[in-house]
Parts: C-alpha cells; structure tokens; sequence
C-alpha cells in the first residue's frame, strides 16, 4: 500500500510509543489500549471504522498516520496444504513468509531480514547477501498478512489455524535483535495478537552472546542450529562458529534463562549425505547434549538449484534418530513441507539485491 508523505505507520510502534502519540494529540492515555485494540485484536487498518474512539480523534487518525502492512505479491500453497506468500516492503524490498498448517495447529515461519550476512552453505537464503534488516512493522506485519488471509481477526476466535510462530523465515533473527524482539512483544501482548511466548520458537544459528538476552528479554523457546558436531565441520557449514565455536554455543545455551526439562532447547541437525551423518556423528551429538534440556529436530535436507549437498537416506536418518533415542535423547525427524513450492526450510530466497554502491557505479570513471 502507498502511503502519503509524512504519515507514520503505526504498525510496528509499541505500546509505550503509541501512547506517547495520542498523548502529544491531547488525547487522554486510556485511548491507546482502545486503539491497539482495534489494530492488533480486530485487525481493522481503517481509522473511521474504530467506532468507540470519536469523530474527532478518528479523524486526526486519519490525517497523520496510516496502517500499513506489507504487500502480497504472489502467493502459492503447496500440495502438502504449506502456504508461502511473497511480499513486498514499502521501498520494495521481496521477503518469504510460510505457514505450515498441522491438524490442530500451524506455525507461521517469520522472516527478520532480507537476505543473510551469514552464509551457511546448505542454505540458499544464505546466497542471497544482505539487503537490510526488517523493521518491527514488517515483521509483525507478516503476521497480520497471514491473519488476514485465513480471516483470523478477532484475535480471540476459536479454532484458529495461526497458532504459532516460528522466526525460521529469511535472516538471522539474533542480528536484527532490536526489531525482532519489539515485533515478537507486540505479537505477545495479551490485548492484541496473544500468542503466548510457549508459541514462540526463535531459531539461531549461534549469535552467542545474545542468546541470554533473548531468553531475559522475551523468554521464548529457543532453537539452534547446530547441524555438525565439531568444529572443523561446523566452520564449514555454519560459517559464523568460526567466531562462536560449538563449546560456546553450548555454554550460552547451558545458561539460556527459563529452559528447563519441560521446555527444551531445540537442537537443529540438517542431514547431509555424507557429511554429517554417520553413527559417530549421532553419538558424539548425545554426548555433548547431555547436561542440556535438549531435543533434537532431525531436518532432511532441502535441495535448491545449484547446490552439491545430498540429503541422508532415509534409512540413515532413522538410524541417526534411534542412536539419539536410545541415549535419552528425543529426535523425531522433520517431515519436509512445501518442498514443491520451494517453501521447505533453507528454500527461502527473493530476488531482492542491494543498491549498487557508488564506487561500483562509477569504477570505470
Ligand atoms: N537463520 C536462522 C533461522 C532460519 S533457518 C538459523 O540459521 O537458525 C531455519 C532452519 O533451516 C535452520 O536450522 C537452518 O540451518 C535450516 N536450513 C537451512 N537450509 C536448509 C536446507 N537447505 N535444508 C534443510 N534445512 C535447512
Ligand atoms: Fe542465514 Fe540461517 Fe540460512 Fe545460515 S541457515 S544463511 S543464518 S538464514
């Protein structure tokens, strides 16, 4: 959606900044929880439709702000019922969103960035340099695009299909922390969205010395990365051990606030044939897990054009699994979703690039 020059989307802003708003606008602070209600629990965009908030204020609404979400570009939903949607920012920038729909659940996989600095070499998202991070309005705005499509609003309706979320979409969330944890907030507040931060899954590849941060701060579960179990493989794979290898990841994870035996830190081991995958590997996984609270998401590989990695066997897989499992170690492995429409975990990638820099402009000048 276009917006007019000057007008402030007030998706994305938090409560306190809200009020701090509609308090320079002479309104009394008791509107902001009205107004956020309107936004975030009836998921209404149009000022003149907030009934209980006045002619006037409404209409001073409607002169210098807007509600603006992103934009859906294209959408296409697997034959396995997954539903990716493209959308685009307001500067025209593309980002992935997913929605995994279960029996009596889905998950919303969220993106925080636009590209990747990081560049694991199984991932294609990892191919695609970074463009900018995402704002907390784009990312909550996701969210709402979602809710939008399967007609979620009010927020409190039964049955819903949104249940949870997952920050497992394009980028590293631990990078953009800031917006990421003003967005999940918003998402958690109980007078809007509500999804309880037991819904909540943020996914690393090893950012370590936010990881504590994010557990104070939004006490959601947390997911890592992990997916080689020594160093010299996990610098190859996860570039970003080289700066926090495997022992420091695990430290971080070993203090990460609020884990416990029923809320386990979930491990993520994607399976290459050949590279990550044998007996050893999966015995050496439960001995460095075994003063964790851990469980362990077996991922099988996800091919995209052009990459060399192989996905594990199916049968090298259950093997894996069960070595794990008999060692205490719970390991279900991942049923691949929305392969078809290239929406499957590590698939995720737009055709948006960074501006040219001037020096690459004029290097012939
Ligand atoms: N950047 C964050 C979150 C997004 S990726 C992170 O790396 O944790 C979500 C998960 O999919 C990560 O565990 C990632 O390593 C994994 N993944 C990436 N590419 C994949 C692929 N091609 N097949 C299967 N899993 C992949
Ligand atoms: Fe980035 Fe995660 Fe992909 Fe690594 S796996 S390149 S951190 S999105």
């Amino acid at each position: 959606m276009l917006r007019e020059k000057n007008k402030k989307n007030l998706i994305g802003v938090s409560r306190n900044e809200l009020e701090v708003e509609l308090i320079e606008m002479g309104e009394k602070a008791f509107r902001t929880k009205q107004l956020w209600h309107w936004i975030y629990h009836q998921g209404e965009t149009d000022f003149s439709k907030m009934t209980s908030l006045g002619k006037t204020l409404r209409a001073k609404l409607q002169d210098d702000y807007v509600l603006v979400k992103p934009e859906i570009v294209t959408q296409q939903i697997s034959e396995d019922t997954t539903h990716k949607w493209l959308l685009k920012t307001e500067d025209g920038n593309e980002v992935e969103t997913v929605f995994i729909p279960e029996d009596d659940r889905g998950a919303l996989c969220v993106s925080s960035q636009v590209g990747c600095t990081l560049t694991c070499s199984f991932c294609h998202t990892g191919t695609q340099k970074l463009v900018r991070n995402l704002t907390a309005a784009e990312i909550v705005g996701q969210m709402m695009v979602a809710r939008d499509s399967y007609d979620e609003w009010p927020s409190d309706g039964h049955d819903r299909k949104l249940t949870n979320i997952v920050m497992m979409g394009m980028g590293e969330p631990l990078y953009n922390f800031e917006e990421v944890s003003k967005a999940l907030r918003i998402i958690m507040d109980e007078e809007g969205i509500s999804i309880s931060r037991r819904r909540i899954t943020l996914s690393t590849s090893g950012v370590v010395p936010l990881i504590e941060r994010c557990g104070e701060e939004l006490g959601v579960g947390l997911a890592v990365s992990l997916h080689a179990v020594h160093d010299e493989l996990r610098d190859i794979l996860v570039p970003i051990n080289k700066k926090y290898p495997i022992k420091e990841l695990l430290d971080a994870c070993r203090r990460y606030p609020g884990s416990s035996n029923a809320r386990r830190i979930t491990f993520e081991y994607v399976m290459l044939n050949g590279i990550n995958d044998s007996a050893s590997d999966a015995k050496e996984l439960a001995r460095l897990l075994l003063d964790i609270p851990a469980k362990i998401n077996l991922i099988p590989f996800n091919k995209w054009p052009g990459v060399e990695y192989e996905c594990s066997s199916h049968h090298k897989i259950k093997q894996f699994s069960e070595i794990l499992n008999e060692r205490g170690l719970s390991a279900p492995i991942r049923m691949p979703r929305g392969r078809d429409i290239m929406a499957a975990c590590g698939q995720l990638k737009s055709a948006s690039k960074q501006p040219r820099r001037y020096s690459d402009k004029h290097s012939n000048v």
